[in-house]
C-alpha cells in the first residue's frame, strides 16, 4: 500500500499506521506479498468499487422514480440495489444535465464515496487536482480530455468527512434500446467523479 503522502498532512492516522504495520508483518512472515495487496487494491479500484456505482447509475437511467429517490435520499436509494452505504457520512448524488456539469473533489485530503466507487484513483488524491479543479475546473477537465461548453454551468462539490458526492452522468446518445445490465457496462468511474462523460455504445457516432 502506498504511503499517505499528499493525503493528510499530519502523520499517518492510527488506522493507517496499524494497516501498514499489519501488512509489513504479514509480508515478513511470508503470509502475504505486496503484489497480492496491490492486486486486491487494483481489483477494488477497477472492478468492485466502480461497478457498484455503475449499477446505481444504470438503474437511475431506466427508472425515473428511483432516480428521484437517488437525488433526494441517496443512501436509502442505493440500498435498493443492494449497496449498504457507510453510515459514518452522508452520500449525495448530483445530476449532470445539458445545462449543468458536476465534478467532485476533496480539497482537504481525499474523501471519496468509496462505498459506491471503491478506492479513489491516484490523481484524485494529488495536490494539483485538489487545488486546481476548484480554481479552474474547465481547464483541469479539458486537460483530462473533457471539454465543457461555455454555456454549461460547472459545479464543483467539495467532499468532507461528513459528506460524500457521486455524479450521475448523462445517459449517452445511442443507448436508448439498452437494458439496465448493458447500460451498467457503459458507466465508468471517471464519469461518476465528473471528469469524463459516458461514451455512446460502440457503433454510435
Ligand atoms: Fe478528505
Amino acid at each position: 500500500m502506498s504511503s499517505d503522502q499528499g493525503h493528510h498532512p499530519a502523520p499517518p492516522s492510527d488506522l493507517a499506521a496499524r494497516t501498514l504495520a499489519l501488512e509489513s508483518l504479514l509480508v515478513e512472515k511470508g503470509l502475504l506479498t505486496h503484489d497480492a495487496v496491490d492486486r486486491v487494491i487494483d481489483a477494488f479500484e477497477h472492478d468492485i468499487g466502480p461497478m457498484r456505482g455503475a449499477r446505481v447509475v444504470a438503474r437511475a437511467w431506466v427508472d425515473p422514480q428511483f432516480k428521484r429517490r437517488l437525488l433526494t435520499s441517496a443512501r436509502d436509494a442505493v440500498r435498493e440495489v443492494g449497496i449498504e452505504a457507510a453510515a459514518v457520512h452522508e452520500l449525495a448524488v448530483v445530476e449532470n444535465t445539458p445545462q449543468v456539469h458536476n465534478v467532485i473533489v476533496c480539497t482537504l485530503c481525499s474523501c471519496y464515496p468509496w462505498d459506491v466507487l471503491g478506492l479513489p484513483p491516484a490523481w484524485y488524491k494529488s495536490a494539483p487536482y485538489r487545488s486546481r479543479v476548484v480554481l479552474e475546473p474547465r481547464t483541469v477537465l479539458a486537460e483530462m480530455g473533457l471539454s465543457v461548453p461555455p454555456a454549461v454551468d460547472v459545479r464543483v462539490w467539495d467532499s468532507s468527512a461528513d459528506m460524500r458526492y457521486m455524479v450521475l452522468p448523462e445517459r449517452p446518445v445511442g443507448s436508448e434500446g439498452m437494458t439496465e445490465e448493458e447500460l451498467t457496462a457503459l458507466v465508468t468511474r471517471d464519469a461518476m467523479i465528473g471528469v469524463a462523460r459516458v461514451a455512446s455504445p460502440a457503433g454510435v457516432a
